[in-house]
């Protein structure tokens, strides 16, 4: 039994006293919201007593200078910072960030709808003005939400895998829109398969490594729980 399922047992067995009718989904929606507003305002109270030392960079850092400084602790800047330490160890690599760390829900990528709002988590950025789409929008300008924490917005994703449109890539690595002609898809695909180990639904499919690949250190799979 679904978890909507169940809220929709609770309220058919509940008196029939609701002045409007209420969707299920809504009261659901609602609970888990404030449930998890709670938690997350919960989490930040319990890092400030229990782990000062986290949200204190002076009582932590042994060393006043660096030989890198990566600002954002983001899917990018986490994998920057790792190369170069596992490059060298003698290196000092300061790793900033703005945020602090995820709470344990950021680990349900499920619950992200929920989440993304969360401002002590979340940057909550506005577009700039749309030319022709958000026409519904203030000022034409939409939300944008990036993750303000310990891994930046992969802490708060879907853990979907999406690789970039081959012809975007193509498109802003051209002259024209400012891009570096280096950066088309031909060149980064070598890369995208370097970070993958191929487990998806292609994987046995005879061309699967022309586009994928095998021993990287980002498994892509299909999930392996099952609807109940
Ligand atoms: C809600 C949501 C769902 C998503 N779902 C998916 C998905 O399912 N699949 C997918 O492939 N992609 C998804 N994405 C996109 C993906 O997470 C991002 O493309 C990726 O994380 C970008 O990496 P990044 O390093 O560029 O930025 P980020 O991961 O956002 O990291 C930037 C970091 O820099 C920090 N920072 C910013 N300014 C400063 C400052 N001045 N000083 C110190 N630190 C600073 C931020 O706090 C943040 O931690 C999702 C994104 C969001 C927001």
């Amino acid at each position: 039994m679904s978890a909507v399922d169940c809220v929709n047992t609770i309220l058919s067995a509940l008196p029939d006293r609701w002045p409007i009718p209420i969707p299920s989904s809504l009261v659901f929606g609602t609970f888990l919201a404030a449930a998890i507003n709670s938690w997350v305002l919960f989490d930040m109270i319990l890092d400030q007593f229990l782990r000062p030392e986290v949200l204190s960079l002076d009582s932590k850092c042994q060393f006043s200078t660096f030989d890198y400084i990566i600002v954002g602790a983001g899917g990018a800047g986490m994998v920057v910072a790792t190369r170069i330490a596992n490059a060298s160890s003698s290196s000092r690599v300061l790793l900033l960030e703005a945020g602090g760390e995820p709470s344990v829900l950021n680990d349900i990528p499920a619950l992200d709808a929920y989440l993304v709002n969360q401002p002590p988590n979340t940057w909550l950025y506005n577009s700039t003005e749309q030319v022709d789409a958000c026409r519904n929008c203030d000022d034409k300008k939409v939300l944008t939400l990036r993750g303000k924490m310990l891994g930046g917005s992969t802490s708060t994703n879907f853990m979907m895998y999406v690789r970039g449109n081959k012809e975007d890539f193509n498109r802003w690595s051209t002259e024209d829109l400012g891009g570096d002609p280096q950066w088309n898809y031909e060149n980064l695909l070598p890369y995208f398969k370097k970070s993958e180990d191929y487990n998806g639904n292609w994987a046995s499919e005879p061309d699967a490594l022309t586009y994928h690949g095998k021993g990287g250190l980002r498994n892509v799979a299909t999930y392996d729980f099952q609807r109940c």
